[in-house]
């Protein structure tokens, strides 16, 4: 990329799938000409939904609007932070600990159960981890992990944690809601079978939870033996032949906590103790290992302000909010004390690096702010919450304001990095791809998860868009990064039930479980291929198999905020 010389693009007006285009649905005109003045300066060289976005920072790259407008950014490259040595602890031996509901590796066939939801009672008390009589810090009172199988919970409402109320009382907003109890994020740790049944999902060969599995193995496979997943040499631990689909390397923090994301999303935490034998690899594979040896990576790759990563590409905002979420959920699924000190610290870090009563962009407080970054921040932000840690309003508030100021009224489109953005591409990797509404999808889900609102219109308006592009593993259309964040918040807008969940569950089931690489397929197994996807090059195959994991999770992974789908 680098000496890349910037190109006099055409204008790609008239592409019937440009992203935010002006080009509303009915197919009328809409003149973007002021806002694009306007936005010159703030326009984003790479592209707009990407996952975490990788993008190169050597790059010079070309965006290309719908008018006939070219922008180049040369990148900046942000010298790495000094790390911050920590003596890490993860060893400490656990009682045994079983996953409750969640089916065996390797018995993904057997029946679905009705076990209650794994549950904190006692989230309150450990959350704060005060200790008058000073005991050690890891075996606090509520630090231990044998509730984690004792009691249902309360939770499953849709507003948050709610000040005043009794410990364990968390109104859920979307996350936890299991089958027979739920709360927090006991959707994955209990009840799991029943919730993808009843979600749309399937069991069973060629299923979805056989296709999350092998995605999983695909996973622990390749995690490099540092603990880090490496967007380019993750191919180092192929077993025979070598897995294709490398990205772009600054993305090692965000694919890091993506992949372990895919791990907690079903419910499997570093206490997990089931193990298998890796047949493409003969070796014993814990997947509590594999998050384990994830965690620390991240801990001690978080600089003592609390951003993970190393702040270096010029795009580090995307590695620290897909990290600390990844964090925020680790500790809010186990409640451990260790894992408290770096998901605040994480947490404190995203409000820090917040632009004051806006948003998020590549950089802390760079002034700039864009859709795509903000939501990674958004979810954390809402994981954080829930798990008990210290968030504040005004990382919301800031969110809100920027959903707002950049959705269209008219169509409820969302823009990028202002109101009606329009296709971005990457010159030379994807300006063949078709644009989608992706972040339509991120905006719904950030209001949902803010303001909680089913009858915000807007809600509604990005279901009819989104309905109107299903998922489609069909030349330029794939996008794995619109189906995911398009299975969100279509899941929690009206899923399990409701008709724009179904049309798109079985369109996006369609996209993504016949076209995951198989046994034969040799190393590759469990994964999906890289080049056929939009946004591919930059994240490499670790993106593409973690976050299409993550999609097939929906059911579970957040209980519909509204109260869709909860038990009868
Ligand atoms: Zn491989």
């Amino acid at each position: 990329m680098r000496g890349q010389q910037p190109m006099e693009q055409e204008p790609q007006y008239g592409d019937e799938y440009q992203q935010g285009a002006p080009m509303p649905p009915d197919g009328g005109q809409f003149s973007f000409s002021s806002w694009v003045e306007e936005q010159v300066r703030n326009t984003p060289w790479w592209l707009i939904s990407i996952a975490f976005h990788l993008i190169v920072l050597a790059g010079m790259t070309v965006i290309t609007f719908d008018e006939k407008v070219t922008i180049k950014e040369e990148p900046t490259i942000i010298p790495l932070s000094a790390k911050v040595d920590k003596k890490l602890d993860l060893e400490r031996p656990r009682d045994v600990f079983e996953r409750k509901g969640i089916p065996k590796v390797g018995q993904e066939n057997s029946p679905p159960t009705d076990e209650p939801a794994i549950f904190f009672p006692d989230a309150e008390e450990s959350d704060h981890n005060e200790s008058a009589d000073n005991e050690d810090y890891g075996k606090m009172k509520g630090d231990s992990e044998e509730f984690l199988s004792a009691m249902p919970g309360e939770g499953g409402g849709i507003r948050g944690r709610q000040p005043g109320k009794a410990p364990g009382v968390y109104d859920a907003m979307g996350v936890g809601g299991g089958g027979g109890g739920g709360g927090r994020y006991g959707g994955r740790l209990g009840g799991r079978r029943n919730l993808v049944a009843r979600g749309g999902g399937s069991q069973g060969p060629g299923g979805t939870e056989s296709a999350v599995t092998a995605g999983l193995r695909w996973l622990a496979r390749h995690q490099s033996p540092g603990g880090n997943w490496s967007t380019t040499g993750f191919d180092q631990q192929c077993a025979s032949t070598k897995c294709a689909g490398p990205g772009y390397n600054e993305y090692d923090a965000g694919n890091t906590g993506l992949a372990l994301l895919a791990f907690l999303g079903a419910g499997y935490t570093h206490l997990t103790k089931e193990t298998y034998v890796d047949p493409h690899t003969n070796k014993t594979v814990c997947w509590g290992e594999v998050i384990k040896n994830g965690i620390k990576w991240l801990i001690s790759n978080q600089d003592a302000e609390g951003c993970f990563g190393g702040r270096h590409g010029s795009k580090y905002m995307y590695n620290h909010s897909i990290a600390a979420l990844a964090m925020a959920e680790a500790y809010g699924l186990t409640n451990r004390a260790l894992f408290k000190d770096a998901a605040q610290k994480g947490i404190d870090f995203l409000l820090a690096a917040q632009n004051p009563y806006k948003a998020w962009r590549y950089s802390k407080q760079c002034g700039d702010n864009d859709t795509s970054v903000t939501g990674w921040c958004v979810m954390a932000m809402k994981s954080a919450d829930i798990s008990g840690l210290t968030v504040g309003r005004t990382g919301f508030e800031g969110a809100k304001a920027w959903i707002m100021e950049v959705t269209d009224e008219a169509y409820y489109k969302v823009g990028y990095t202002a109101k009606g953005t329009g296709k971005v591409v990457v010159q030379g990797k994807n300006e063949d791809w078709d644009g989608h509404e992706a972040l339509t999808a991120v905006g719904m889900l950030c209001r949902t998860f803010i303001d909680h609102n089913k009858q915000d219109p807007a809600l509604e308006g990005g279901a009819k868009l989104l309905v109107a592009d299903l998922p489609q593993y069909n030349g330029k259309k794939i996008d794995y990064y619109y189906w995911y964040y398009g299975s969100l918040a279509l899941f929690q807008y009206d899923g399990p039930d409701g008709k724009y969940w179904k049309g798109w569950n079985e369109a996006m089931k369609n996209a993504l479980v016949p076209t995951q690489k198989v046994k034969k397929d040799g190393c590759s197994d469990g994964s999906w291929d890289v080049d056929v996807d939009r946004w591919g090059f930059e994240g490499g195959r670790v993106y593409t198999t973690a976050i299409n994991v993550l999609t097939l999770e929906v059911y579970y992974r957040y209980e519909n905020a509204f109260g869709g789908g909860k038990r009868k």
